[in-house]
């Protein structure tokens, strides 16, 4: 065993604290909260506008309710007023059935407007509805992604703490200038700097050496620096 052998354990824990936090920021719960947030703001938006458009359809339903009231309280004074006898000159009698008739054709031209109003209303306030429970529905949904996401991250922190703990006690004895060169090396090259030579080829790169090269590599002393000539990375001989 040579430092070099240590170095490759550190690697192994460092590629498996990347994998940990790709996993972590890749989590498919993740995807569907931001598919779900946008599905929301979308049913809120839309719901923003409906409900609008349900209240102005509500005050316009309101206004000719209260027209039509007015005008029946108008026709139940004069139909009391022309059968209380009080009204004798034949004359004044037809005027004021000529406003009752009157009366009468706007009555009926009301109510088709209430029911037309009605009509215009009653769709609205069942697509209120309907966002209603779509977002009530979205916001459950979210809920549960996310108490799903705190608990993978939690698992996910637990071996992340684990395979940070483990690389501490397998770097220990790497020296500085070889523990410098490492990091470099990682931040270069996508987080591999150490790569085991297995069968004449570098484990990073995957080219294989020359035979004449990895016959060259197997005489040196155990403690001298490999690095693949391809790739760089520090080469560890079995
Ligand atoms: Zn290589």
């Amino acid at each position: 065993m040579t430092v070099f052998h240590d170095l490759l354990r550190v690697q192994e824990h460092d590629s498996a604290a990347d994998r940990l936090r790709h996993r972590r920021l890749t989590l498919p719960e993740l995807a569907a909260i931001r598919e779900l947030e946008d599905e929301l703001a979308g049913v809120e938006a839309t719901l923003v506008d409906v409900s609008a458009r349900a209240a102005d359809a509500a005050r316009a339903q309101r206004k000719l309710e209260g027209e039509l009231a007015l005008l029946e309280s108008k026709m139940a004074e004069l139909d009391a007023k022309l059968y209380s006898g009080a009204v004798t000159v034949p004359r004044e009698l037809q005027a004021m059935q000529a406003e009752a008739e009157a009366m009468r054709v706007r009555r009926a031209a009301l109510e088709d407007e209430v029911l037309e109003s009605m009509g215009v209303r009653e769709p609205l306030d069942d697509e209120v509805a309907d966002l209603e429970r779509r977002r009530s529905d979205l916001d459950a949904e979210g809920g549960r992604l996310r108490v799903a996401v705190a608990e993978a991250q939690a698992a996910l922190d637990k071996e992340l703490a684990e395979a940070l703990d483990a690389r501490v006690t397998a770097s220990a004895a790497i020296p500085d200038d070889l523990r410098t060169l490492y990091e470099q090396l990682r931040a270069r090259l996508d987080g591999v700097a150490a790569a085991p030579l297995v069968n004449g080829r570098c484990g990073g790169c995957h080219l294989a050496l020359p035979a004449t090269e990895v016959d060259r590599l197997r005489k040196l002393p155990a403690e001298t620096l490999v690095r693949c000539e391809q790739c760089e990375r520090i080469l560890v001989r079995p």
